[in-house]
């Protein structure tokens, strides 16, 4: 290989500032709201229901602050649990997507529901709606869901929901990855009873960090108000009634965030071209690419791809360290990143599935074939059902970072193809 290690690293993803974030967060700073009130504030939760297709945004310090939010109410909803300590869901199931970021359940743990790990469909690389249709059929009782799109390409939450309609269940949307991503026109963030995006710095726009909580219903978004300022009741001392969080948006992050939404387009189409030249460049390689589901547009967060399974070269995963053997013609997403590595170019592996997580190693997980507990890593021995599984084997995320140039972009590719070698 006669390339040479880039002298820049090429990252997965990192934020692209424009210069107007730098005048919202002035503005702050000159009028004195460095706290969690203040225009930017506002204007962030203006921006981001209206371009989500929602009422109402909550303002919050992350994505995950806004799931616990969601799963907190959902709960009260739901069980009728009194608000004055964790437990919302305690013992409670409630069904989750499985080839996702662990931020997209912990907030279940934290109110001590039980996962149960929905399969992901190979169609879409995201929850599997007949795998969810089967997992009530195992547990009717069961009352929410929680669905993360996975890297901005959206699957098909709008029969997530009606399945969830059926069954008198409460939908959670996680978009976190998929902020201006549509499914028949309509936003992801949109389609859940309640919904979580995020600003932390390697989504698709960023504020640092920080997030939004997304719903069409004004209890929602009250509750959450209240109970991300430490829940304090209208009385002129500090009154309280529920217990409460610091969970509220900063008007400083809030700066960065209002200067990055005018350019959420402008990153969208960037993040196409880096997919785009991705699958022209790898075309002749026994490989594919994030699958686009019909009447989908994707926001295109994170491009990956998984080896086609006769391409595999042997690898092995334990808890924490990977190996391979090269083959000729054939390679695996361990002898790839490991290659990027050394020409100092960051890709990563496809989210470890939940159910394969040493924390939930006990927990349920079900497949369109049914409860597949016994039968984890049964793809190994062939007949594929854990479809998680197998894209995690087969699957690795590509450097999908805006800035990276078309230049660099070949160079990757090239490094990517000389693996099959
Ligand atoms: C990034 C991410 C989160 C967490 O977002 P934060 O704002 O960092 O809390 C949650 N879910 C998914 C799917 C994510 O990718």
């Amino acid at each position: 290989m006669e390339f040479r290690p880039f002298e820049k690293k090429i990252w997965l993803a990192t934020p692209t500032m424009h210069g107007d974030e730098l005048r919202y967060i002035t503005d702050a700073y000159n009028t004195n709201w460095m706290s969690t009130v203040g225009e930017n504030i506002n204007e962030v939760e203006r921006i981001a229901a209206e371009s989500a297709g929602v009422k109402y945004a909550v303002g919050l310090s992350s994505c995950t602050a806004a799931l616990h939010l969601c799963v907190k109410f959902a709960g009260e909803r739901l069980y009728g649990r009194p608000a004055i300590s964790h437990g919302a869901l305690e013992g409670k199931k409630v069904f989750c997507s499985d080839m996702t970021f662990d931020a997209t359940l912990n907030p279940v743990v934290y109110e001590g529901g039980v996962p149960v790990f929905i399969d992901t469909e190979k169609e879409s690389w995201n929850m599997d709606p007949k795998a969810l249709e089967k997992a009530f059929e195992i547990y009717p009782d069961v009352k929410l869901v929680i669905y993360a799109e996975l890297y901005g390409f959206p699957g098909r939450v709008d029969l997530i929901k009606q399945i969830c309609e059926a069954h008198g269940a409460l939908l959670i949307e996680d978009a976190a990855e998929a902020m201006g991503a549509t499914l028949f026109g309509k936003q992801c963030g949109s389609f859940g009873d309640y919904a979580a995006v995020s600003y932390n710095g390697n989504k698709i726009i960023t504020g640092s960090s920080g997030g939004c909580l997304l719903t069409n219903d004004i209890e929602v978004a009250n509750k959450a108000r209240k109970w991300s300022t430490q829940a304090r009741e209208n009385a002129p001392w500090y009154q309280h009634e529920e217990v409460g969080y610091n969970y509220r948006m900063s008007n400083v992050i809030a700066g960065v965030v209002r200067g990055q939404y005018p350019y959420l387009g402008e990153h969208i189409a960037q993040k196409k071209a880096i997919y785009e030249r991705y699958k022209e460049g790898l075309k002749n390689l026994p490989v594919q690419m994030n699958p686009i589901v019909d009447n989908t547009e994707p926001n295109y967060w994170l491009s990956a791809m998984i080896i086609d399974r006769d391409s595999m070269c042997p690898q092995v995963r334990d808890d924490t360290k990977a190996l391979y053997v090269h083959q000729s013609g054939k390679t695996c997403p361990t002898e790839i990143l490991e290659t990027l590595a050394k020409y100092n170019v960051e890709g990563r592996p496809i989210w470890k599935p939940m159910h394969m997580q040493p924390m939930y190693r006990m927990h349920e997980f079900v497949t369109v074939n049914g409860s597949a507990r016994a039968k984890t890593n049964a793809y190994i021995a062939g007949g594929i059902e854990d479809v998680g599984a197998d894209i995690f084997d087969r699957g690795l995320c590509l450097p999908s970072d805006n800035k990276m140039t078309e230049s660099e972009q070949l160079a990757v590719i090239e490094i990517i193809k000389s693996c099959f070698n």
